[in-house]
């Protein structure tokens, strides 16, 4: 933090409920924002898992916090304990921003909205497009549901036969019927049938890697294992940002198609929440030159 001397009697509080949570680049990213727009507030991290989120929350409340984020294990379990949830959280099943509104707290889920932010910040809107999604989990599924609320027009999920195979079905599910006034064909397929991958991919404006394939302990492994189902025109996403450049994205550079990192869709789900708590955008090109 540049400037301690900022924190005083009337210093709001931000938070963070997560564990592990060492290695978090938000308390970096918030406090740089707080302190470059000389903002009042602090923002924290702390370690909780399940078993004391609830006592969190409460604490939290009985401190009237600005607000704070929630990562996992805590996305999902942290529902019941919120007055209020935003269709990005109530669709998609996870909250990772809570906000204080005159008492009463609401979820929201900016993954989601991160991530199609992004896709903005490269020109590309996700209205009326075909996306071909691989996974079902905790960064997946808010992508899936916020780009049905931004107008996307199909979307084709694969998801590995495992754990997560039924949230898939359930994804699928809940934008199909759930949300069926929005008019997003919604399918699920098991990520083995490759045939059917390679057809969803080809119907496709955009392929996105919604799994932590890429990332350690899964370094050097792609979802695709055939690169000829790439092409120049696809664009190709990534959740994984470490490495920047995932197999995927060497994959999508040699196919000469668009490559984008998980890399910005951190930045703007950091971005959407700052927006949420303080009214006020971050100064995301600072942020980005002090951290990435
Ligand atoms: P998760 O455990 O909730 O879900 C993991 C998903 O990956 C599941 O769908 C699972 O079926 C699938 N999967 C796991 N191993 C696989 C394999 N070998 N082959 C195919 N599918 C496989 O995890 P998560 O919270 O969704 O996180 C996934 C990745 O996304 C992590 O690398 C995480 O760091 C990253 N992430 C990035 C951002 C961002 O802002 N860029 C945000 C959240 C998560």
């Amino acid at each position: 933090m540049e400037n301690l001397a900022r924190i005083n009697g009337k210093t709001e509080l931000v938070g963070l409920l997560a564990t592990p949570i060492g290695h978090s680049l938000s308390p970096a990213m918030h406090n740089m924002a707080f302190d470059q727009l000389g903002l009042n507030c602090a923002y924290l991290a702390f370690e909780v898992g399940n078993e004391k989120l609830e006592d969190a929350v409460k604490g939290m409340r009985a401190l009237n916090v600005k607000g704070f984020n929630v990562s996992m294990p805590n996305k999902m379990k942290i529902l019941p304990y919120l007055d209020e949830l935003a269709d990005s959280a109530k669709f998609s099943g996870a909250v990772n921003t809570v906000v204080n509104v005159d008492g009463k707290f609401v979820g929201h889920s900016t993954d989601g909205m991160g991530y199609t932010r992004n896709l903005k910040e490269h020109g590309i809107d996700i209205k009326g497009k075909k996306m071909t999604l691989i996974g079902s989990g905790g960064a997946a599924t808010p992508i899936a549901i916020q780009s049905a609320l931004e107008g996307i027009a199909e979307i084709s999920i694969f998801a590995r036969d495992d754990a997560f195979f039924p949230h898939a079905e359930e994804n699928v599910r809940i934008i199909n019927e759930d949300m069926k006034h929005l008019n997003v064909k919604a399918n699920v397929y098991p990520l083995e049938n490759v045939e059917q991958l390679r057809a969803e991919i080809l119907s496709s404006d955009i392929l996105a890697n919604g799994t932590g394939v890429g990332m350690k302990p899964l370094e050097g492994l792609s979802v695709i294992q055939d690169e000829s189902m790439l092409r120049p025109d696809l664009i190709v996403t990534d959740v994984v940002y470490i490495p920047r450049k995932s197999k995927l994205m060497e994959q999508t550079e040699a196919a000469g198609a668009t490559a984008i990192n998980g890399l910005g869709m951190m930045l703007w789900q950091g971005a959407l929440a700052f927006e949420l708590w303080t009214g006020q955008q971050m100064p995301v090109e600072y942020i980005k030159e002090q951290l990435f």
